[in-house]
């Protein structure tokens, strides 16, 4: 018998992950290695180095230690906020009437709100330690920036923040909040560097794109002393550092023997996703699981329902080695209707290539949907959820209901990524029946796939 499970399952001290866990190592079929743009060869630590520190570009291409320690620093860092809550939703199932059992795991405590937090310590601390003095990057919604500020604000760094033009003008407290850690807030496209200013040439309109700031945030970087990018999804070190949110949920689960049938998660860039299932994926890859992991996405930005598994810029301007992903096209930019997050073209590499072997499900979600979810949700449970994070919630709940319909007693996990707080215009436009869905068109797909790098190695 299992003992009753209480609502939120605490770990202690000496349960902490000590250890990120490095998935690709366990992986019999790697993913495809980055290759640089110029020679089509893959990237070497050399090509990456002007951009990324170098204890990142290092992980970034290590696919053989299993375990990679987290250095004292970072666990101190982490213990500011972790381990974050796992919880029984006791009252989600008892709302849905399902005989399943519904866990979650929950981001969002931190001031930033969400789970970048996790890779913006570990970025920030690999900066400082290299000797760097600033740091760039981009921030779309606003939490990887938020992250970024209090992360460099913490290790005595500056921040350059290129945020997406729209979301800039969308979410001003975001601005402010970064802005109250010290961080400098540009809305991108903007006229201090050579890829905004020829953006806004063509294009003085142009409501940006994560892939536009990347690049202006790449330019910068590459352009100021001591200084260097960090980005907050995609790239396989960022999946390392949130791999902290499984490894905690599995230990915490596996105190009373339960073992998710299910495991949910949203798919932006892939981060919080591929650092929920990469401990519990280990074990399905070994053999020893018959668990089935979901990946949630936007209707409106269908990277892996509706994508291409092919080599890809990570950004408008291509600047970025390619990375094989599924990918809509480094020049695709969802409709500016679309207020759920998750906007970006492209998907992590180790979870395109396991979605292409068939070890990852993935199913795309309209907004309005994804509202009914998140207002279901935060009034049984008691919190307001990202939007973002209501992908996976959605997808929860269908699966709970489809529990219902069957009788099935399944164990139902999702990563509920991070609070909803600075989303409240979108929340607004959702009460006040103005959301709309915008499900791109066949065309609008094949305008983005037409920015595909036509390589040989895509044909
Ligand atoms: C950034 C973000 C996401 C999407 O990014 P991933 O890298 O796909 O995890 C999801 N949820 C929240 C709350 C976010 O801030």
């Amino acid at each position: 018998m299992k003992n009753k499970i209480p609502t939120r399952i605490y770990l202690n001290e000496d349960e902490i992950p000590k250890f990120w866990y490095n998935l690709r190592a366990d992986m019999k079929s790697k993913p495809e290695p980055m290759l640089h743009p110029g020679t089509l060869k893959p990237v070497t630590s050399d090509d990456l180095e002007p951009v990324f520190c170098k204890s990142v570009v290092e992980q970034e291409i290590d696919d053989t230690t299993r375990l990679i320690p987290i250095p004292d620093e970072i666990l101190n860092f982490y213990q500011a906020y972790r381990p974050s809550p796992l919880v029984r939703a006791y009252y989600l199932e008892k709302a849905l009437e399902t005989p399943a059992e519904i866990y979650y795991k929950f981001e969002g405590t931190n001031t930033s709100g969400s789970h970048k937090l996790n890779s913006a310590g570990p970025q920030a601390y690999y900066a400082k330690s290299a000797g760097l003095t600033s740091l760039t990057t981009e921030t779309g919604a606003g939490q990887w920036g938020s992250a970024m500020a209090m992360a460099c604000d913490f290790y005595d760094l500056k921040l350059i923040v290129y945020m997406v033009k729209v979301s800039s003008e969308q979410k001003p407290y975001r601005k402010a909040l970064m802005e109250t850690y010290g961080a400098d807030v540009i809305p991108s496209p903007s006229n201090t560097t050579e890829t905004g200013r020829k953006i806004l040439e063509t294009d003085p309109n142009t409501t940006g794109s994560l892939g536009c700031a990347i690049s202006e945030a790449i330019e910068t970087a590459v352009k100021t002393d001591k200084c260097r990018y960090v980005l907050g999804s995609v790239l396989n070190h960022v999946l390392l550092h949130q791999t902290v949110i499984g490894l905690e949920a599995k230990t915490a689960l596996e105190k009373y023997n339960i073992k998710p049938d299910i495991i949910i998660g949203c798919a932006g860039g892939g981060s919080n996703l591929g650092g929920l299932i990469s401990p519990f994926m280990g074990e399905k890859l070994a053999g020893k699981s018959n668990t089935r992991f979901i990946a949630v996405e936007p209707a409106s930005c269908p990277s892996f329902t509706r994508g291409r598994y092919a080599y890809d810029f990570g950004d408008t301007a291509k600047t970025t080695p390619l990375i094989k992903m599924q990918t809509l096209g480094n020049g695709f930019i969802p409709s500016a209707n679309h207020a759920g997050g998750l906007r970006y073209h492209g998907m992590n590499s180790t979870l395109s290539k396991l979605y292409n072997d068939g070890f990852l499900e993935a199913r795309a979600e309209v907004q309005t949907d994804i509202f009914d979810a998140a207002v279901r949700f935060m009034k049984a449970e008691g919190i307001l959820p990202a939007p973002e994070s209501s992908h996976a919630i959605k997808a929860a709940i269908d699966e709970a209901l489809e529990c219902k319909k069957t009788g099935e007693k399944k164990v139902i996990l999702f990563g509920l990524s991070g609070t909803g707080y600075f989303d409240m215009t979108a929340y607004m436009s959702y009460r006040d029946k103005k959301m709309t869905d915008k499900i791109p068109s066949d065309a609008d797909l094949e305008r983005g796939f037409a920015t595909i790098p036509q390589i040989p190695q895509n044909t």
